[in-house]
């Protein structure tokens, strides 16, 4: 079990100055930042990250979501990181999200829903990988 996750602070909680708030919530439930940048993605390489979802109907919904203002992006590291963060963003509709998450506090609905977590050890690797060199990683 790998001990770190990635993340990305979306548009909307950008654009909404949640970052502040969402780094604090994240740190006080015991995350250590290993990585950190503040990026505008291109629609090329937010089209790249979100590969997976490239044949479903909302595909360039998200595209066009994700390249419409900065976002943070992070590495972070905590024992049982993946699913601890899971929890902490909560449920993927805002509607569904338990008390106290970060998307229930912050997100607006299922496309605009404040934060990104990875869903595995391996896709946590790739996402990192896909933001950060090992200069920008400690
Ligand atoms: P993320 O990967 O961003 O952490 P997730 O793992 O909870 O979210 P995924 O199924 O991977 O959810 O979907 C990726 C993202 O695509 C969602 O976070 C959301 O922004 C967007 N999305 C998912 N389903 C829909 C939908 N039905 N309509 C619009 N956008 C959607
Ligand atoms: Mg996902």
């Amino acid at each position: 079990m790998s001990n770190r996750t990635f993340t990305m602070i979306k548009p909307d909680a950008t654009g909404k100055g949640y970052t502040g708030a969402i780094l604090d919530q994240i740190i006080k439930a015991g995350f250590t930042v290993k990585a950190m940048k503040w990026v505008r993605l291109t629609e090329e390489q937010a089209g790249l990250f979100y590969d997976i979802h490239r044949a479903r109907p909302f595909f360039q919904e998200l595209v066009d979501f994700m390249i419409s203002g900065p976002i943070v992006a992070a590495i972070l590291e905590k024992d049982n990181a993946v699913a601890d963060f899971r929890e902490l963003i909560g449920a993927t509709n805002p509607a569904n999200a338990a008390d106290g998450t970060i998307r229930k506090l912050y997100a607006a609905n299922i496309g605009e829903n404040a934060v990104h977590g990875s869903d595995s050890d391996e896709n946590a690797i790739i996402e990192g990988d896909f933001f950060f060199s090992k200069l920008e990683r400690f």
